[in-house]
């Protein structure tokens, strides 16, 4: 059953679920009963567009269309497919194909029109401009939660849009962690506010590949709120590998003409037919000339060239056409007054022709470095003039890498030519004589063991013909943080002339001595007879002058006995009987043969005596005899009822050697004296009672001994404790 009024509502849903703008058009050309799609579709209130005429909606360029159409109506004919492009709120405008009818009552017409945008003609559009563009593109309805990607975004994306529907997880998923919570909390802002991004991210290709995409987010706003987001994603990471290849060029551009300044080097080109010349800015600073107002031409620059060395230049130029590169140094004379040395190097361009037109090279101011060359010439020089006039032999070690300098004056000492014996690495122990060497190469270890900057040692050569060659080396340590030695350089002196001389005094003094002796022994002989009375009874004046005579008669004795000794070790005149045995009973013989002569001063000797296995390789009586010097020397200075204690230790410079300390606690050696007490004839204050008596060559006799043992002596002393010793080394301990 139809009834009229039900009949009546069905068409009005019909109308009300198309999608077409209806309504009916007025004879004044006014736009009435419009159908509710109108305001959905252009996004006018329906007050606005109720009564308006059509042509005010209808753009510009249309508008004599919609005349038409209206002018056709009223002539009474129906009008079908008119395009015409209508005005929505906003922006833009729609286009719309309308069909008219006359209308049979009191309006014009019935009007109907339809949106022709073509949905799919559109998206193969899009496609196409994507691919062209290869931008994708997406779009979300907060209100729907309905997400819509493009045929490109998919693609970027790897996925298949006729399985997969866009979603706002599946986008983040590609981002790597710190890009996603980057992209993530732009993409809630602009859902939420409206506010746009434009975000260049690293981004996982579908192929494993990470890649860079730029994504831009954009909202559409409808009072305040956010009624639809859209955007887009582009690949850019060839841009950006471009961009940055761009950044890293300019970077390394500004890097090279930094590192060119400071070499104070340039490149430049010349042009062979017209002379012009071109070079960075560098070049300019180097030659002193201001770029706005020098033209860089053959000429012009070769004005600033040094005169005498213009020649030079353009002969150098002329042969790199023919011989190829050219280095050529000349000088530059600087408007401000400046003469700066430069070096040049010329080369023909790479395809500069055949005969070539172009040159090019680079120029670098090397003034400093010719005047550091020039100095460092006039510095060997010097040093070389220095040494010939020497006539010592120097040397240089590296302890650290082992390398090692020797002169040709060094060689020639022990009468060598550089090369001509094998290579050791340290020569130095090959040539030294050896008696001398365990001798010295303790005192070597001694000095750096000290930490000393400086030593002067004895020492003597072994000639190539075997002679014995004295020598004294004299060398400069450095040490490194650790006070390890790393480098010795020194000279060493050929003491042959020194040692001539020295003997000859030597040989003077002991025949000198030899001739007192026989004329000094019948003197004390006469002064004998006479003091005994045998020539008759003396005066009390004549025998205390007989007493004075024999006295010293008695100290001319002994002064001519330690001579002649002294003399006897120094010319090596007379053997040494070495015993090798304990060191202990050594000690103790000697305390006991000086006792008595210590109760005569008041003093007590005491002896820390070492345990058996110290052995030592000596001569006892000569032992003996450094140790009654040093033991007399302190019981005479040690106070009244005091000890003098004989103490025994391990040297501090060397495992294998051993120390032996007489002290006493007398006043001491006055420190100016300290350093030359071993030597000959000195003595302490002449005034003091203690010092008189004595030769002054007890001590210098006791180091000869211990230094004929591969020893050395020394003391240490202040007020109340003086410690004279002497150092041997131990037996089996290079002996
Ligand atoms: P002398 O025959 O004069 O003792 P030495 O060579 O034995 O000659 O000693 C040289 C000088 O060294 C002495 O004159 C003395 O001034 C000083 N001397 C040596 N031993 C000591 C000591 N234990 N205390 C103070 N001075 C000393």
């Amino acid at each position: 059953m139809t009834e009229p009024v039900s009949e009546a509502t069905d068409r009005e849903v019909f109308l009300r679920l198309s999608a077409q703008l209806w309504g009916l058009l007025g004879s004044d050309g006014t736009l009435n009963e419009l159908g509710q799609t109108w305001s959905q579709y252009l996004g006018w209130p329906a007050e606005h567009l109720e009564g308006r005429p059509l042509v005010d909606l209808v753009h510009v360029e249309d508008r004599p269309a919609a005349q038409r159409l209206l002018y056709s109506l009223s002539e009474g004919a129906p009008v079908h497919d008119a395009d015409l492009r209508l005005a929505q709120q906003g922006d833009g405008h729609r286009w719309v194909r309308c069909q008219a009818e006359p209308h049979p009552g009191a309006w014009l017409a019935y009007l109907v029109a339809s949106d022709v945008a073509d949905p799919r003609r559109d998206r193969a559009a899009r496609v196409l401009l994507e691919e062209q563009v290869r931008v994708g593109t997406w779009e979300l309805d907060p209100g729907t939660g309905r997400n819509v990607w493009s045929a490109m975004t998919h693609e970027l994306y790897g996925t298949d849009p006729s399985l997969v529907e866009g979603s706002v997880g599946l986008g983040l998923e590609r981002y790597p962690p710190g890009a996603r919570e980057t992209i993530a909390a732009a993409f809630e802002r602009l859902r939420a506010t409206g506010e746009p991004y434009d975000l260049t991210l690293p981004f996982l290709a579908p192929d494993g590949t990470e890649r860079q995409i730029r994504t831009l987010g954009r909202a559409v706003l409808r009072d305040g709120v956010v009624v639809r987001v859209h955007g887009t994603l582009e690949d850019v990471t060839e841009q950006v590998a471009r961009h940055r290849q761009r950044a890293e060029l300019t970077r390394t551009r500004a890097l090279l003409e930094e590192a060119q300044r400071l070499a104070r080097l340039g490149h430049w080109e010349g042009d062979l037919v017209t002379g012009e010349l071109s070079w960075p800015p560098v070049v300019y600073e180097l030659i002193g000339v201001d770029p706005a107002s020098f033209t860089p031409t053959r000429e012009s620059f070769r004005r600033l060239m040094h005169p005498d060395d213009r020649e030079l230049v353009g002969e150098a130029a002329r042969r790199t056409v023919t011989e190829g590169q050219q280095t050529v140094d000349y000088r530059v004379c600087r408007p401000d007054g400046q003469v700066r040395h430069v070096r040049q190097l010329i080369r023909v361009a790479p395809d500069a022709g055949d005969p070539p037109t172009r040159l090019f090279g680079t120029i670098q101011d090397v003034t400093e470095l010719r005047h550091a060359e020039q100095a460092l010439r006039a510095n060997q020089e010097l040093l070389e003039r220095v040494l010939a006039a020497t006539n010592d032999g120097w040397w240089d070690l590296d302890l650290v890498t082992g390398g090692s300098f020797y002169s040709e004056r060094w060689w020639a000492l022990c009468g060598y030519a550089p090369g001509e014996l094998p290579a050791e690495p340290e020569p130095w122990r090959q040539l030294t004589h050896p008696d001398d060497s365990a001798r010295f190469e303790a005192d070597f270890e001694a000095v750096m063991a000290s930490g000393a900057r400086t030593f002067v040692l004895p020492s003597a050569g072994l000639h190539r013909d075997g002679h014995r060659v004295p020598m004294v080396v004299r060398g400069l340590i450095d040490y490194d943080d650790q006070g390890n030695p790393v480098r010795i350089s020194g000279a060493t002196s050929d003491v042959t002339e020194a040692r001539q001389a020295e003997l000859a005094k030597e040989e003077f003094i002991s025949n000198v001595s030899h001739e007192l002796r026989t004329p000094l022994t019948s003197i004390g002989g006469a002064l004998e007879t006479l003091a005994a009375g045998v020539v008759g009874e003396l005066s009390e004046p004549a025998a205390t002058l007989v007493e004075v005579g024999q006295r010293n008669t008695h100290r001319l004795r002994l002064l001519i006995d330690d001579l002649l000794d002294l003399e006897r070790l120094l010319t090596d005149r007379q053997p040494f009987d070495r015993v090798t045995g304990p060191l202990a009973p050594l000690l103790a013989e000697a305390v006991a043969d000086n006792e008595p002569y210590a109760t005569l001063h008041g003093v007590r000797l005491v002896v820390d005596a070492p345990p058996d296995e110290v052995l030592v390789t000596v001569d006892h009586a000569r032992l003996a005899q450094v140790l009654a010097n040093y033991l007399s020397n302190a019981a005479k200075f040690a106070p009244l009822d005091s000890d003098v204690e004989v103490r025994v230790r391990p040297n501090p410079n060397g495992a294998r050697r051993i120390r032996v300390e007489v002290v006493d606690r007398g006043p001491g050696v006055p420190a100016e004296l300290q350093p030359r007490i071993f030597d000959r004839f000195v003595q302490g204050d002449p005034a003091d009672p203690r010092s008189r008596g004595g030769t002054g060559l007890g001590l210098a006799i006791s180091r000869e001994i211990v230094e004929r043992h591969g020893g050395r002596t020394g003391v240490e002393s202040r007020p109340g404790r003086t410690c004279v010793w002497f150092d041997l080394p131990l037996a089996g301990a290079g002996d």
